[in-house]
């Protein structure tokens, strides 16, 4: 092994010590990496990757405004949004008018677990209830109250047999696998909407549905049409909320729609954010309406030593106006259109190739064994990332059977560099990795 390979195995062997083992990282043996630039990372070797995973930070990485912005904050003034300052109702303000109506009053936090929590609290105080309803090969963060909404079972054998019994678990609404394919996808809303209502009849009235308004870490899966629709209402009819947990999918990701929910054509009650909205540095926020935000009263009281920080809504500023300036959407439209075309082309020659799933730069390429029975090729897709990584690409498998290409890079990712990634699968692919 060279020098930079054993500085990289020695780094890891350190962190491996410092750490609890449940603490995973990437690859077995993972490079050192040193600095990013846009949607790029470079090992101390000089290696240049490809970053084909990386959602927190859709404006890519070294973004030199933020930097700019967040350093000048740092010089200056940070403290405790107690304190009276700007930024932090700038940021408030413009993340509020990203909601439609009446999303207006706004809660900072560091992340997104403390996100969905909050967004939880805030849903038992405002019903007063303790039920909540989660769906199945969901993640929402590792608190108490969000792993518990939690249930898939990638990083987590043991998660459905260890929810807390005030969590009530859905069906997966997946539409190319689970209980319902294809047409059949339909399915799903009304079987959740009578799991919902038989809740209520017995007597466990939900305080909230949470989902990921497009099944992010299932697979990069879009929810059947009307799904929401269906569910939030049937939610809402037993006094409940809808929750949607936006952490992954909002911030222009699905390319079309800068809100996941905007393309299930619904409002939720509450909305969770984070990863995107500080492009990396911890920054998390939950939305809801006056009304529903007056009742946390009941329950105690809010506060957040550094969410909603000088730095912190700096740099969620900044983030707004790259998202404003950059065309980060736009380009998560017709990159990912783009990339996902030349994928799906991939799936015709390549019947590893299950399906491409997914919306704007939110894709996933699955990969299974038999394209009839749909075995999982969970052992292929793991070996395919560890033969795109020598090849100079960051990929990762997602989803319950790890067998899906989690296709997430910074939204700032340009043409040649998704067909770079395309061309290497392909090489892969046809090599048999
Ligand atoms: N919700 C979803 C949908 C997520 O994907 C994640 C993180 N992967 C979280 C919540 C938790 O966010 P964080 O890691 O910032 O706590």
């Amino acid at each position: 092994a060279g020098s930079a390979e054993r500085d990289a195995a020695a780094l890891i062997a350190r962190r491996d010590r410092a750490f609890a083992e449940v603490q995973e990282h990437y690859y077995d043996a993972p490079p050192r990496i040193e600095r990013g630039w846009r949607e790029h990372l470079v090992g101390t070797d000089g290696r240049v990757y490809l970053d084909m995973v990386n959602n927190v930070t859709p404006l890519g990485h070294g973004h030199p405004k933020l930097a700019a912005a967040v350093a000048k904050q740092l010089r200056t003034l940070n403290t405790n949004s107690r304190f009276n300052y700007g930024a932090v109702v700038e940021f408030s303000e413009r993340l509020a008018e990203l909601l439609p109506d009446p999303l207006d009053t706004v809660f900072l936090v560091n992340s997104g677990s403390e996100a969905t929590d909050l967004a939880l609290r805030v849903a038992l105080a405002a019903t007063g209830r303790r039920d909540v309803v989660s769906i199945l090969e969901a993640y929402h963060g590792w608190t108490y109250g969000s792993d518990a909404v939690s249930t898939s079972i990638a990083d987590n054998p043991n998660a459905l047999a260890t929810r807390p019994d005030w969590v009530h678990v859905l069906d997966a609404p997946n539409p190319f696998r689970g209980l319902h394919r294809g047409t059949d996808a339909a399915r799903y809303a009304p079987e959740a909407a009578r799991r919902i209502r038989e809740l209520a009849a017995s007597g466990r009235l939900p305080a909230a549905f949470i989902a990921e308004t497009f099944s992010g870490n299932a697979g990069g899966i879009p929810l059947p049409d009307g799904y929401l629709a269906e569910v939030y209402a049937a939610v809402r009819e037993t006094g409940g909320l809808a929750i949607a947990d936006e952490v992954q999918a909002g911030y222009g990701r699905l390319g079309e729609w800068f809100w996941g929910f905007e393309q299930q054509g619904v409002v939720p009650d509450i909305v969770a954010v984070a990863k995107a909205a500080g492009n990396g540095y911890p920054l998390g926020a939950v939305i809801t309406t006056r009304q529903i935000a007056a009742r946390f009263r009941t329950q105690g009281y809010f506060f957040s030593s550094t969410g909603g920080s000088p730095a912190s809504s700096v740099a969620g500023l900044a983030v707004l106006d790259a998202f404003r300036d950059e065309g980060l959407q736009r380009n998560a439209a017709e990159v990912g259109a783009h990339l996902k075309g030349r994928l799906q082309e991939l799936a015709t020659r390549h019947p590893l190739i299950g399906a491409v799933h997914g919306l704007g730069l939110y894709l996933g390429v699955e990969f299974v064994r038999d394209r009839e029975t749909l075995e999982p090729a969970s052992e292929e897709t793991r070996a395919i990332c560890d033969r795109l990584l020598a090849l100079g690409i960051v990929m990762q498998p997602t989803g319950d059977h790890q067998n899906v290409l989690k296709t997430k890079p910074p939204l700032c990712i340009d043409r040649a560099s998704a067909d770079f990634f395309v061309d290497t699968l392909d090489r892969v692919l046809a090599e048999g990795w």
